[in-house]
């Protein structure tokens, strides 16, 4: 249980990360590959795949063998995943980071009355630096009730933390 559940939450980061493409390359990846074989395989340009392995790379989640060809002195690069112990690093800093977004714009919501106008959502101090006129939209600041908001940011970070535990 424990392991499909890992397993599903790196999926879901490298998801939401990166995108939909990259975890795709990255789940082509269970056996070492070339990534011109990758490229055929998911029939997209090398040159994407190439951008994309340089980024899982970067993010340390896969590692690369590389080999000259004697006839042609040409290098190739055979890609493979790194051990789910690093991958889980890459896991948890990222849920870090959310974590600590998530905990700035909580304390942002509950820093006091939010006023919203038909343009967008101030705390109060701004929205009295313009005697209660959006200088953007021309409206008026109304006073906005954020309650829904600061619960929803409280059960998100509930989540995060819940997440940060399988890492
Ligand atoms: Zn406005």
């Amino acid at each position: 249980m424990g392991r499909i559940r890992k397993k599903t939450l790196i999926k879901n980061v490298i998801a939401e990360d990166m995108s939909k493409d990259h975890l795709a390359v990255y789940e082509m990846l269970d056996a070492p590959k070339h990534d011109e074989d990758i490229a055929s395989e998911l029939n997209v340009k090398a040159t994407i795949v190439r951008t994309i392995l340089n980024d899982l790379h970067k993010n340390s989640l896969v590692e690369y063998d590389r080999s000259k060809n004697k006839k042609t002195g040409w290098y190739t690069y055979k890609w493979k995943r790194r051990e789910e112990e690093k991958v889980l690093e890459y896991v948890k800093e990222y849920l870090e980071q959310k974590l600590s977004k998530l905990t700035e714009n909580l304390n942002y919501e509950k820093s006091g009355t939010m006023f919203s106008c038909s343009c967008r959502k101030v705390p109060f101090d701004i929205a009295m630096e313009s005697e209660f006129v959006c200088p953007k939209c021309n409206d008026r600041y109304e006073e906005f009730d954020n309650s829904d908001e600061i619960d929803r940011l409280v059960s998100e970070m509930a989540e995060v933390k819940e997440l940060l535990e399988l890492t």
